[in-house]
């Protein structure tokens, strides 16, 4: 089972492990979020996640 985070901009990013997960949110937020590029650390990405049921 992986993890998602459900961002606060309505996308949802899934990852099937740690690893995955930190790439994707980091992947969505230089694209998205640039003003928040470098201020999420993998902790942070981490505690924002869930578990993907889906
Ligand atoms: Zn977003």
């Amino acid at each position: 089972m992986g993890k998602r985070i459900n961002c606060e901009c309505g996308q949802v990013v899934r990852g099937e492990t740690d690893d995955e997960l930190v790439a994707a949110a980091s992947e969505h937020v230089q694209q998205d979020h640039p003003e928040l590029v470098g201020k999420l650390t993998r902790d942070d990405i981490l505690a924002m996640a869930e578990e993907d049921e889906g």
